[in-house]
């Protein structure tokens, strides 16, 4: 399209996760053939000396997405941080105006995760609309979004959340299951329409070894990885339930995490059409 769609990453501090996520997305623009760049800014950075930092990428013609790697140090103003991110260059789609466009049913750049599960609906053919879908967690990054999107598909959504009471029979009601809520395995047969479509998006680091036993002693391979390196990840639905109930679901590792990246490559191009003079207007969400 006679563009090169260009993304900033700005890491702040020494998180070993936050480091392995942004070579990652780093890593995906060059198998796309996009510009990237990172910018590392040491854990004492400021939040007034972030803030230039985002205004200089913001002025930047051939830089389309802006991406501050969160969590941000605890004496940052992350909420200041992303606001000052051009709503036409955040990739993420945390910015107040683009939360906001998705919310009233506008073109907005959406948050990644929330519409790689669209996107894994949608290609694995299964229908949204008139579904009963439930999300288990209510954050602004994920359980949010992922409500707006599933209802902008016509789902009839319920969103549920730590104070929510008899949760397995809540999220039996769905057709389709997102589990969301950060906890290890949580979700377990009870929760499970018989038949529902599963989406876990929880990435869960176990260390210890009854738990392994317990959400892994049906696969020996992976009880014996996790004998060999002590830890291993899991979701937020216990794997061997999941795989006896569900009609359909994803697996974690390996499941949600990589489409996560694929929508930060998606929204960078969409971002990058705002330089095409013919497209006009914002991007469409999940492009
Ligand atoms: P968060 O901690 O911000 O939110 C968790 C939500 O779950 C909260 O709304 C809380 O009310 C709810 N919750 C917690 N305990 C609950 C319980 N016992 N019953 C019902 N609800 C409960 O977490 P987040 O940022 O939304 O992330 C959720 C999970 O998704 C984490 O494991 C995170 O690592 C993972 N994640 C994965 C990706 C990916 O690319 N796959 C991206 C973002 C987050």
């Amino acid at each position: 399209m006679g563009v090169r769609p260009g993304l900033a990453a700005v890491l702040v501090g020494d998180n070993p996760a936050s480091q392995i996520y942004v070579r990652n997305k780093i890593r995906a623009c060059r198998r796309i053939g996009a510009h990237s760049e990172t910018l590392r800014l040491s854990a004492g950075t400021t939040t007034d000396e972030l803030l230039r930092t985002v205004e200089r990428l913001n002025g930047r013609e051939e830089i389309d997405g802006i991406l501050v790697q969160l969590p941000l140090p605890t004496h940052i103003s992350a909420q200041r941080v992303l606001a000052a991110i051009a709503p036409e260059k955040d990739v993420d789609g945390f910015h107040p105006v683009n939360v906001g466009r998705l919310v009233s049913g506008q073109p907005c750049l959406a948050p990644c995760t929330p519409s790689g599960l669209i996107e894994i609906l949608k290609r694995s053919g299964i229908g949204i609309r008139g579904r009963r879908a439930v999300v288990v967690g209510r954050s602004n990054i994920v359980g949010k979004p992922t409500a707006m999107l599933l209802l902008a598909e016509h789902a009839t959504v319920t969103v549920c959340h730590s104070r929510t009471s008899d949760l397995p029979s809540v999220c039996r009601e769905g057709d389709i299951l997102v589990a969301a809520a950060g906890r290890p395995a949580m979700l377990t047969r009870e929760h499970i329409r018989p038949g529902a479509v599963v989406l876990d998006v929880g990435i869960n680091r176990i260390r210890d070894a009854a738990q392994a036993e317990r959400f892994l002693g049906h696969d020996t391979a992976r009880l014996d990885r996790f004998r060999k390196t002590g830890s291993t990840l899991v979701g937020d639905v216990h794997p061997r339930h999941v795989a006896e109930v569900a009609a359909a679901y994803t697996p974690v590792p390996g499941g949600v995490g990589p489409l996560t990246i694929a929508m930060l490559m998606s929204n960078t191009l969409a971002a990058s059409q705002r330089r095409i003079p013919a497209s006009g207007g914002p991007p469409p969400h999940g492009a």
